[in-house]
């Protein structure tokens, strides 16, 4: 096991289930699709879901400038939460229910990127997250970047935490009636369908949208 990255990152409960090798955080990261971003804002916390992207050491993610959680969250302390859930966990009695997981915290300030060109090229890092897809769709026009707002959060303080395999019973219980063990839940993409109001000379869904069906939607 690697060092945690910071004291507040230290797995306490569940130590076991902590990774802090910062290139299996990626993958994980890599594997997600939403981050749930929590900030304190003037009128409390707020966490909302959100699109997100990985570029070298840095999270981005991306909201209207009218975005109050957004404006809220530029230049200071935000947790951004990254969860994949792989099984849920029946055991013997419901105490020790649990789910299989993948999930990540990052800690940390975030800042806005301003110049137009860095945003434009983090938009496309949050955008080709799930699915590359930037460069067969109309580029954004100087305004949809100037009405935008790209946050970059350093992955200096990310801590992972993994759950796999059986539930953890109680010997008492290792003996009685009761059934225990794993439903596994897999997110599988479905066939694209086409707009309702699709032009008709542009019905090719594009190959990296296809591509999605059938894909595990936390596969790397
Ligand atoms: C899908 C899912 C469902 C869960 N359901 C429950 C539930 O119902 N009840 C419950 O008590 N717990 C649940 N957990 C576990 C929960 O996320 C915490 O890990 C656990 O509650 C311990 O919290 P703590 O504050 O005591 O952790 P501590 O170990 O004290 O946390 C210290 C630091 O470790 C890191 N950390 C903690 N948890 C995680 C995590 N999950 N992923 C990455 N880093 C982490 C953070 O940086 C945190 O600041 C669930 C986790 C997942 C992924």
């Amino acid at each position: 096991m690697t060092t945690p990255p910071s004291e507040r990152t230290t797995v306490t409960r569940g130590a076991n289930r902590a990774v802090y090798d910062p290139d299996r955080v990626r993958t994980i990261l890599d594997a997600g699709v939403i981050a749930h971003v929590g900030v304190t804002t003037d009128d409390g916390p707020i966490v909302l879901p959100m699109a997100y992207g990985i570029d070298g050491d840095d999270l981005l993610i991306h909201g209207s400038v009218a975005n109050a959680m957004m404006r809220a969250g530029r230049d200071v302390d935000v947790c951004v939460t990254v969860t994949i859930v792989d099984g849920l966990v029946v055991a013997r009695t419901p105490f020790h229910n649990s789910m299989n997981y993948r999930s990540v915290v990052v800690r940390g300030t975030a800042t806005a990127i301003d110049e137009p060109e860095a945003k434009t090229a983090a938009l496309k890092v949050i955008n080709d997250h799930v699915v590359a897809m930037w460069d067969t769709a109309r580029p954004p026009s100087e305004l949809d970047v100037r009405k935008t707002l790209v946050l970059r959060l350093p992955l200096t303080e990310a801590v992972a935490k993994v759950r796999d395999g059986d539930p953890v019973d109680e010997d008492i219980d290792m003996d009685g009636p009761h059934w225990a063990g794993v439903v596994p839940l897999t997110s599988i993409w479905g066939e694209a369908i086409t707009a309702s109001d699709l032009h008709p000379g542009a019905d090719e869904v594009p190959p990296s949208v296809a591509g999605l069906a059938g894909r595990n939607a936390h596969d790397t």
